[in-house]
């Protein structure tokens, strides 16, 4: 018999990541046999660059295999220090800055820290996916606020102002924004930052991840280095994972004001005593080296985002606007939205057309429902050229055939 726990009232609602979900999906149907090709991965396909990985070799073979500092070793807390200087120019003191397991438990950290029940989070929409259930686990309430195509995805500032209420505690300020790879440039920051000054209860949770991915080749803008009053309540938090392709090493940091950061710590010390010691030798090692590898994958990114871009266009009833920022396209499917496939299932919605494709083209994507913002799928175009052509041939083979 399999026994079913009783579970916390924090659980209810509470869903597993949708990225997971379907990360899961993938491996099982690659497992029956099936040429899946996962576009709805935040994987990048490119490798962790190698001076990296020998960082990790050496520090395992120094004997670096014990527990560090909750907060992270020093040296990596300095090489932080430094990137945020050399790339943001902002000044953060050691005790000022924690380094996490990913970018994840960074804003986790900051959330259980700060929210008590039915405090509201504000997000903007489209979202990466689990700010909603953090700030749920941590016993707040996400407020969305819908950022329109007609505006590049970007929140408005009436639309902050208006979704701003007293019982707001933090706003989610994603520069570059996973899905829809939008990029707020400094203009567009320090209109926000005009809203935030009116509101000094309001604190900035300011998630950088992606900042490195960009288009135009400087690093994306993050809100303390464009509006220094809001220095002393903003996490500035951002993360090796995109930026260096090392997702699976788990290394991300926050930086922000003392006494945030040492709660933040204190919750560290209790659920998971920090970050591998190995990775953060690797992450010293990325952080501290030439930055060449950033400009040479972005163009390479940034080619691939406009083959993908241009396939994607000439599909029936697709369209989008190549992004200044990440590796995701983020596609209207309004067009196919009411078509029937040929066993003559409706597609009512962008789950229903992400399902026709997985059931239909062996593709995995994600569907803007999960993010927030209907009817759109979100494709990453962080694969090879040959897997990007395949999978645009198979797209534009599945819309074809509704009808
Ligand atoms: N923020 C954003 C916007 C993301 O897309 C992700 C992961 N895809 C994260 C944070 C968390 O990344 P990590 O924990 O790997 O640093």
């Amino acid at each position: 018999m399999n026994a079913t726990p009783i579970l916390s009232p924090r659980m209810s609602g509470i869903k597993a990541s949708p990225a997971s979900v379907l990360r899961r999906r993938a491996r099982e149907l690659r497992a029956a046999g099936r040429e899946i090709i996962e576009l709805s991965s935040g994987n990048l396909d490119f490798p962790t660059p190698d001076h990296v990985i020998a960082a990790a070799h050496q520090a395992a073979r120094r004997g670096e295999t014990r527990y560090t500092d909750v907060d992270g070793t020093p040296e990596l807390k300095r090489a932080v220090q430094a990137a945020l200087l050399r790339d943001h120019q902002l000044d953060y003191e050691p005790n000022e800055i924690v380094i996490t397991n990913g970018s994840t438990q960074a804003l986790f950290n900051a959330l259980l820290a700060t929210l008590a029940p039915e405090d509201e989070v504000i997000v903007p929409a489209p979202y990466w996916a689990p700010y909603l259930d953090q700030v749920r686990l941590a016993g707040g309430m996400p407020v969305i606020v819908p950022c329109a195509q007609n505006n590049g995805f970007r929140l408005r500032a009436e639309d902050l102002q208006a979704a701003i209420s007293p019982r707001t505690r933090w706003i989610v300020v994603n520069n570059p924004v996973n899905p829809s790879g939008a990029l707020y440039s400094p203009e567009d920051l320090a209109e926000i930052a005009a809203i935030l000054m009116r509101h000094p209860d309001v604190w900035v949770l300011a998630d950088g991840l992606y900042e490195h991915i960009v288009f135009n080749g400087a690093p994306a803008p993050t809100l303390a280095e464009i509006e220094p009053r809001l220095k002393p309540r903003t996490l500035t938090v951002s993360g090796l994972a995109k930026s260096y392709a090392m997702m699976g090493w788990r290394i991300g940091y926050a930086a922000g004001p003392a006494a945030l950061i040492r709660e933040m710590i204190t919750i560290q010390s209790q659920t998971t005593s920090g970050a591998s010691s190995i990775s953060q030798a690797a992450a010293i090692a990325a952080l501290d080296s030439a930055q060449d590898v950033l400009a040479e994958r972005a163009a390479i990114l940034r080619a691939r985002r406009d083959r993908f871009s241009e396939l994607v266009n000439g599909c029936s009833g697709l369209s989008c606007t190549p992004p200044e920022a990440t590796f995701y396209l983020l596609v209207s499917c309004a067009g196919v939205i009411g078509k029937r496939a040929s066993d003559g299932k409706l597609i009512a919605t962008d789950r229903d057309f992400s399902s026709y494709l997985l059931e239909q083209a062996d593709l995995v994507v994600f569907p803007g429902e999960d993010f927030g913002l209907s009817p759109y799928i979100r494709v990453s175009f962080a694969n090879p050229s040959s897997t990007i052509e395949e999978a645009a041939k198979r797209l534009k083979r599945a819309c074809e055939a509704l009808q």
